[in-house]
């Protein structure tokens, strides 16, 4: 299949083919019960159920699958085939409605938080029909949400669907205020940019850190790094290119838009970017790449990391999380209008953005807060563990306008009848993207830069769709009382005027690597959580719950068992961070740097045996740096063995991440530091592992 647009979607029983595979009344009550959001009437599914799976079998697919997307942050399917026996020993291919629409897997092997008590195991899958089935590696893929029997969420994929619904809701009530009578629903729009590291399979291979961990552990930096800035947009090599074709035309065939491809600032990082879709759609594709990376690169005897930071004093990865709002009519509501009119719809929206960003800067910093992502956030080239907004030189001096009363512009002083000041146009090109804000707005989107690269974009989307629900509500509130035209555009410019005021703490378009920033958002009253475990209790704070459970995207219970799975999920990382690391230690390392100073011991006694008097200090200086080390080493890996021992003993879980944050990360740190201080005087050839320089520039 050469023909691109041939092959794109090729595997997707999208919207074209059901209309093509489905008696029409079929494809038109499927149509409206998505629109409605209600539960598909059983004869339709069976008709929809069987025309997919003939679909499916001319695609190739003897299984079908339903794909969710629970707390662990990957994707989990079951396949059964459409085989089903006859009686007289033959088999048909059967799939009925009732499959098609719900599953019940085994839940229990999935983390719950404590909300599925072990005796009702059971979950259940049912169908999102605004997710497209697809066929890959043989199967049907049939996209669905999964809950236990009580109705809770056990995944990352009902919350998000529950948020883009009360954006929509608040966001309709505001374009009602406007005017608008034509829209029907507001989607939120994500294109998230994907960076990723490749490496050499073989290599990747001898690393127990990177096969346990997916980070190294141990590691000192090349004599080049990413200091001759040669990498970014550089060419493509062979190897590489290779894969990103392949990837290219399998996301292609499973309707995902694949669009630019590029290298990334680290030597062996790359990039993709779609073109943007429905969150949902955007978090389900984002699922498809990462997989279909990994799977690539298998192929072409690479290794895909999606870590956030691989290797240590190299560029971590993230995922920029490009977000925006729109109607289902395609107006772009945070793109500035081309009349002044339209502008103030716009700054309305965007003082929604501005207000959530800063009333929930905490929850955004927990949405993105790992083990991982710790390594990244804050260190070299990645925003900071601050969430701060940059909007540009122009609008920064339109709000300060509005917020001091004046007037925009010199040239443009529309005044209205009521005495209002209007907005001026004004050109949308002016952010100048400024690469070190952690929410930016970038013309007509914004974007959030960060989410780790390993992440589901689902949890930065529901903390983001929430958060400015609640702002839009509070504004739909205050403006529906307006009796006429008049009070509503004096509401309207308090709303504004008083968001600027309140919130402008939070919009920062300096450069937000600097430590000058650092003491300054301090000053202005900014939250810092550097850690993961400094972020998450946030995460059940009275206000935060407040906001998910009047928004119906969380009830409390599921808030809380969040909490405790993330909670869960850091320690059971360092814990294996840490065992990795005393095995590599005590059998590889310990034993190559022993190894080798016995070496040198035994030129130093041939050297001796020659001529006494011969030089030996290069010899003796380097064993006794080894040796000091070696000691060092020994008694820093029985402290993280202790630590790793006594962490496991705490009950508590968030003490027991406290205790891997204070005391085993430490410990772990001043491993690394003896380590490293010794492996560029260990012969090349005696240290057991490759070296960054070959990770890093051996594809
Ligand atoms: P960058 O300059 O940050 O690398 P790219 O052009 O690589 O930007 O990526 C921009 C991303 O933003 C793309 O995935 C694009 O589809 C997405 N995007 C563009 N417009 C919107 C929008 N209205 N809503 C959400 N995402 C958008
Ligand atoms: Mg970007």
């Amino acid at each position: 299949m050469s023909n691109i647009s041939e092959m794109y979607s090729s595997m997707v029983f999208n919207d074209q083919v059901m209309r093509e595979k489905l008696p029409k009344d079929v494809y038109k009550s499927l149509h409206k019960t998505i629109e409605a959001g209600r539960d598909l009437d059983i004869t339709v599914a069976n008709v929809v159920a069987s025309a997919m799976k003939d679909w499916a079998i001319e695609k190739g697919a003897t299984h079908y699958t339903h794909w969710f997307q629970p707390m662990t942050g990957i994707t989990a399917e079951k396949h059964d085939s459409f085989i089903s026996p006859v009686g007289d020993g033959t088999v048909i291919m059967e799939f009925s409605g009732k499959e098609l629409i719900k599953g019940e897997p085994d839940a229990s092997s999935f983390p719950s938080g404590g909300l599925r008590a072990t005796f009702e195991a059971r979950g259940y899958t049912a169908w999102d029909p605004t997710s497209y089935a697809f066929v890959k590696d043989g199967s049907l893929y049939i996209p669905t949400v999964f809950c236990s029997y009580g109705g809770e969420a056990l995944d990352k994929k009902t919350p998000l669907l529950r948020s883009v619904e009360t954006i929509s809701e608040q966001a309709l009530r505001i374009l009602r205020l406007f005017g608008n009578r034509t829209a029907r629903h507001v989607v939120t729009t994500v294109g998230p940019e994907q960076e990723y590291f490749l490496i050499d399979k073989g290599l990747y291979e001898k690393r127990p850190d990177l096969r346990y961990c997916g980070r190294t552990l141990f590691g000192t930096k090349p004599p080049k790094g990413q200091e001759m800035d040669d990498h970014y947009f550089g060419a493509i090599k062979p190897r590489v290119a290779a894969f990103m074709k392949e990837l290219d035309e399998e996301l292609w065939k499973l309707g995902v838009l694949a669009k630019t491809k590029h290298n990334k600032a680290a030597p062996a990082q790359h990039e993709l970017a779609p073109v943007f879709s429905t969150t949902n759609i955007a978090t389900d594709h984002n699922q498809l790449t990462m997989e279909a990376m990994k799977t690539i690169a298998a192929r072409h005897g690479l290794v895909c990391l999606l870590h956030e930071k691989p290797f240590a004093g190299v560029n971590g990865s993230g995922k920029h999380n490009n977000w925006s709002l729109s109607t289902d009519t395609g107006e772009n509501l945070l793109a500035p209008g081309k009349n002044p009119q339209d502008n103030v719809q716009f700054l309305l929206f965007l003082s929604a953005v501005i207000k959530a960003v800063d009333e929930y800067q905490d929850l955004l910093r927990v949405s993105v807060a790992t083990a991982g992502n710790d390594h990244r956030l804050g260190a070299n080239e990645a925003p900071p563990a601050i969430v701060s907004m940059f909007l540009g030189d122009e609008l920064e001096a339109i709000l300060d306008s509005i917020e001091k009363g004046q007037e925009y512009g010199a040239h443009e002083k529309i005044k209205m009848e009521t005495g209002v000041h209007v907005l001026p146009t004004f050109n949308k090109d002016t952010t100048d993207r400024n690469r070190t804000s952690p929410f930016a707005f970038t013309g007509n989107k914004f974007e959030f830069r960060m989410p780790g690269s390993s992440a589901s974009v689902s949890g930065a989307n529901i903390a983001i769709n929430t958060a400015v629900a609640e702002e839009l509500k509070q504004f739909a509130d205050e403006l529906e009382r307006a009796e006429d035209r008049e009070q509503f555009d004096v509401i309207l410019n308090d709303i504004i005027r008083r968001t600027v005021k309140n919130h402008k703490r939070i919009i920062f378009n300096g450069d937000g690597y600097s430590e000058a920033w650092e003491k300054e958002a301090e000053k202005r009253g900014l939250s810092n959580f550097k850690t993961t475990v400094d972020a998450l209790p946030s995460y059940i704070s009275e206000k935060n719950i407040k906001l998910f459970t009047e928004h119906r995207v969380f009830t409390a219970a599921e808030v809380h068992s969040r909490y405790e799975i993330r909670l869960e999920i850091y320690c059971k990382t360092l814990n294996i961070e840490a065992l990795t690391m005393i095995e590599m230690a005590k059998r590889d390392i310990l034993p190559a740097v022993t190894g080798y100073s016995k070496k040198l011991a035994d030129t130093i006694i041939a050297k001796r045996g020659v001529l006494d008097s011969l030089d030996c200090t290069a010899e003796l200086s380097i064993l006794q740096k080894l040796s000091k080390a070696t000691g060092e080493m020994y008694v820093i890996i029985s402290e993280l063995e202790g630590a790793a021992t006594d962490a496991k003993a705490i009950s508590g879980i968030y003490d027991r991440a406290k205790y891997y944050r204070d005391t085993v990360i430490p410990l772990m740190e001043k491993l690394r530091t003896v380590v490293d201080s010794v492996e560029p005087d260990v012969e090349a050839g005696d240290w057991p592992y490759p070296s960054y320089g070959e990770l890093l520039y051996r594809v």
